[in-house]
């Protein structure tokens, strides 16, 4: 597990503070929540702990290195599902996974192995946008894991899944112990169960910070 510093980061998007001075450490946790309303500045926060968003001021640490200053450090260690999709919609399920694989010269066995344990070996050969949400977002979940990073990064991962995939989901992350991974949510559903400590955020301020 890493140890995560996030000290005084604020970001400021034009007039738009979406966080303000947030605070708070990760010292050999596993599953955190952190939640709020539309527009709390949930997604921003995962975008700067994923280094895709630098903050306006602040810093964070990781295992005691500024994160942003050693991001080709970092890099392998992160995981990110984003809310947004990265996979390629031309491309089959396969082809993406090798795709993101050859970034971090992941073999293709791992790939394999990637795709069965998420149940996906009967669309192996699709096309990602034949794909149905819930799919898709197990597809996505395996891209985001093809390199085995220690950190890994989720936001709002059970919106709009299906039952199957939903219970696919929960299960795997309750497998993750050992790993430190922030999971965003508008919503306390599912969150609680498997979280052990939930930070809130609102208007980009963080309110409480509890274990659950
Ligand atoms: P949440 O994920 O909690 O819904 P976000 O982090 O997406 O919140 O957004 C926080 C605030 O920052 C919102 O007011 C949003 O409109 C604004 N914001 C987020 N991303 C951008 C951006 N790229 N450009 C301008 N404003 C943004
Ligand atoms: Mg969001």
């Amino acid at each position: 597990m890493l140890n995560v510093e996030v000290l005084n980061v604020s970001k400021r998007y034009g007039y738009q503070w979406a966080l303000r001075s947030v605070t708070f450490s990760v010292e050999n946790q596993g599953l955190i929540a952190i939640l709020g309303p539309n527009g709390a500045g949930k997604s921003t926060l995962l975008k700067t702990l994923a280094t895709h968003v630098t903050p306006t001021t602040g810093v964070i640490k990781v295992n005691g290195l500024n994160l942003h200053g050693n991001m080709e450090k970092f890099k392998e260690k992160i995981g990110f599902l984003a809310h947004e999709s990265y996979l390629y919609d031309e491309l089959t399920v396969k082809e993406n996974l090798l795709f993101y694989a050859s970034f971090f010269s992941v073999k293709e066995s791992r790939v394999e192995e990637e795709i069965e344990f998420f149940k996906l070996g009967r669309y192996s050969d699709t096309q990602v946008k034949k794909l149905s949400h819930g799919l898709r977002k197990r597809a996505e979940i395996a891209r985001s894991i093809i390199h085995e990073p220690e950190m890994l990064l989720l936001d709002e991962p059970f919106s709009g899944l299906d039952k199957e995939s939903l219970s696919f989901m929960i299960n795997y992350l309750e497998m993750q112990r050992g790993k430190t991974i922030f999971i965003c949510s508008h919503s306390f559903e599912n969150v609680e169960k498997i979280c052990e400590r939930a930070i809130y955020l609102k208007n980009g301020l963080l309110m409480e910070d509890k274990k659950l």
